[in-house]
């Protein structure tokens, strides 16, 4: 019989990978989103898939919509990927970002234990949630220790996780993600911010890029690669938490740098400015993959420096697309 998956988050990074991978492999897949608009969906049509994700609209802080979706499309499985989920925004909106990223995943949970205890629920946790690192690698026992109110949310939400799963059997996993990056990243995050502004530079439309604390070190990845390991997961005899990254991390400097010079351009060219610094933040993170690795057989497929080959071939591809369909339409 033809499974069927919800995802939430329907018009983010992950979403729209996500939504490919399931309808390969012969899911139907109802994409959920706040409001009726197009741009929502435009990872959908940048995938050509558009017109196979079926597009609901529901206010995942109403669980009178939820219970009701439940009970209309019976889902196999849940996907929760919708979430407030800049880190520097939770600054300046904190409590928006809380209520948003733990009462959704309270009133998914609840309809789920109300409707049918047998639907499979995914979490989208992050990294973040470790924040001040006493050991790293991070696995799946580290300490959490969240640093802004971004990661807060998404701690509280991975414990109610543990909580429905531990309470009442509910087939609950939490995907502990690493940075992921892609094509489809939205332009207030640094990979995307970085490869887009130094194409500009390159070709003379902006003459520089400002950036805050670029002495970080993060572990990045893959964002389609990283959406394969959600799927795995869910397939599981039993529910589980997993850590999904690289194992390494690279400074921000250095990816800035990577960048510029691949197309000589000179580093002056990048700006530090303090205004661009969060009131706190994590000098260096990395994670250790083995779970993911034995259990789901799952592994990481780029270095960092890989990935800032394919990203940045695919937006130069893309914007000369770009500009041809402008100059034959
Ligand atoms: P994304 O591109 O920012 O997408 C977030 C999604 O959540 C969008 O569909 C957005 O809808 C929706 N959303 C945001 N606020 C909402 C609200 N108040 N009501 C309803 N929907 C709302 O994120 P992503 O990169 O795909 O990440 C997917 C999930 O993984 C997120 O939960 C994120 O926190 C988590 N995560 C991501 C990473 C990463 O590196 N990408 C790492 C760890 C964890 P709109 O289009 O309407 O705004």
């Amino acid at each position: 019989m033809q499974k069927s998956a919800i995802i939430t988050g329907i018009s983010g990074q992950d979403g729209a990978y996500l939504s490919e991978q399931l309808l390969k492999k012969g899911y139907r897949v109802i994409g959920l989103v706040r409001g009726d608009n197009a741009i929502g969906i435009k990872g959908l049509q940048y995938l050509k898939i558009e017109k196979r994700v079926e597009i609901v609209e529901c206010d995942l802080l109403d669980i009178s919509q939820i219970i009701k979706l439940l009970i209309q499309y019976h889902p196999d499985e849940i996907y929760n990927l919708a979430a407030q989920s800049s880190v520097s925004q939770s600054f300046q909106q904190p409590i928006g970002t809380f209520q948003f990223n733990t009462l959704s995943v309270y009133n998914l949970l609840e309809a789920i234990k109300l409707v049918n205890k047998k639907i499979r629920f995914y979490q989208a946790s992050s990294s973040e949630m470790y924040g001040k690192v006493n050991n790293l690698p991070i696995n799946e026992n580290s300490l959490l220790h969240p640093l802004s109110p971004y990661a807060i949310s998404k701690a509280s939400a991975h414990w109610i996780c543990k909580n429905y799963r531990e309470s009442y059997g509910i087939f609950v996993c939490c995907g502990i993600l690493f940075n992921h990056e892609s094509y489809l990243r939205s332009t207030n995050f640094f990979v995307k911010k970085i490869i887009q502004e130094s194409i500009k530079i390159s070709k003379g439309l902006q003459d520089k890029m400002t950036v805050g604390n670029i002495d970080i070190k993060r572990d990045f990845g893959y964002a389609p690669k990283y959406v394969e390991a959600m799927i795995k997961m869910m397939q599981q005899d039993e529910a589980d938490d997993f850590i999904i990254c690289s194992g390494k991390s690279e400074s921000l400097r250095n990816m800035i740098y990577y960048l510029l010079d691949k197309q000589g351009i000179d580093h002056k060219k990048c700006e530090i400015s303090d205004k661009l610094f969060r009131p706190s933040d994590i000098d260096d993170i990395y994670g250790d993959n083995t779970k993911a690795k034995s259990k789901l057989n799952w592994d990481n497929s780029m270095t960092t420096y890989q990935l800032l080959d394919l990203l940045l071939e695919e937006e130069l591809i893309s914007s000369v697309q770009c500009y041809l369909k402008s100059h034959t339409t």
